[in-house]
């Protein structure tokens, strides 16, 4: 494992916002991680999914790059710090199906379970059958995740991913086509990959009938499109996106987000909730 004294978490952000950590910790394999879940931490898989605080972190941050997975027939275990796309790709590869609508998500498998990422109307929770996690110094393998929209029973309870067993389908052939057509449609609405930001900053809405209102859409009838506080500016090419268009701050960010949810109140009555977790200074 690597360790860095008050290294900036800007550095392993995709935002690439984030003031000093008093400890950041990288771990490479399943064995380390288990040795470093003590005292005051936090646990952070590729960063694509958060706004750290610009005064930093007075703790132990660990970023969790444990990578090994295998595949057996239909089953995939993988450590939680794969990376989702590793995985998706050699899904296809074997034939198989079901990961394919979740090509392009960037992160780990153990970020995705723990908001339930995905896309196109299929999310991990949907393949996952078993993840063995860490909490209060045990080791503990459970079944029932309480997956729905980006929420499972890790991000309301905590504990650590460490393992994750998933059960695919076996393909019919259409998987590769599928993956491409999702690839190309993602990179004409989203950011370039180097266009620093989080993925949608605000979750859809999801009306009492079970419809869900693309937060984007609401946005954009907003004009929220092209809107800057600092160095932080909605996407123009999708509503729902903001991104750091150089040297943006999480206060920047928080403004932003703050202008969007007013805007969105007045006009349409309805709250918007951030999907984007906002990490808060110790
Ligand atoms: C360009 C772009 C496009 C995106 N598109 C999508 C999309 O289509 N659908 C979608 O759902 N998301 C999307 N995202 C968001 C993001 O990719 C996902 O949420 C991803 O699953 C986060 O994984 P991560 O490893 O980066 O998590 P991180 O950002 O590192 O962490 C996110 C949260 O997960 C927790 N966490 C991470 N690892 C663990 C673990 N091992 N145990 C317990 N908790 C853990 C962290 O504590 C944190 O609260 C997008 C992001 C970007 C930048």
């Amino acid at each position: 494992m690597k360790i860095l004294k008050n290294a900036l978490l800007s550095n392993f952000s995709n935002f690439k916002i984030g003031g000093p950590a008093r400890e950041i910790v990288l771990i490479e394999n399943s064995e380390e991680l288990k040795e470093v879940l003590e005292g005051d931490f936090l646990v952070f898989g590729h960063g694509t999914n958060v706004l750290f605080p610009d005064e930093g972190l007075d703790k132990r941050v660990i970023f969790n790059r444990t990578g090994l997975f295998h595949m057996d027939g239909t089953w995939i275990v993988a450590d939680s710090g794969t990376s989702l796309q590793e995985v998706v790709k050699a899904s296809v590869d074997r034939g198989l199906s079901g990961l394919e609508y979740l090509a392009g998500i960037p992160g780990t498998i153990g970020g995705a379970i723990f908001g339930n990422a995905g896309a196109f109307g299929k999310q991990i929770g949907d393949y996952v059958i078993e993840v063995e996690y860490w909490k209060n110094s045990k080791l503990i393998k459970e079944k029932n995740l309480y997956f729905g929209y980006r929420e499972s029973v890790f991000k309301r309870k905590g504990g650590v991913i460490t393992k994750a067993w998933l059960k695919l389908r076996r393909g019919t052939g259409k998987e590769k086509k599928i993956m491409e057509n999702i690839l190309s449609r993602r990179a004409k609405k989203h950011p370039p990959h180097n266009v620093p930001c989080a993925g949608s900053f605000f979750k859809n809405v999801v009306l009492p009938s079970g419809e869900k209102i693309p937060a984007g859409a609401l946005l954009e009838s907003v004009g929220a499109k092209g809107l800057r506080v600092g160095g932080a500016k909605v996407f123009e090419g999708h509503a729902n996106f903001i991104i750091n268009d150089g040297g943006a701050t999480a206060r920047d960010v928080l403004t932003l987000a703050e202008i969007l949810k007013r805007k969105v109140k007045e006009h349409f009555g309805i709250i918007l909730e951030e999907e984007v977790i906002i990490v808060r200074a110790s």
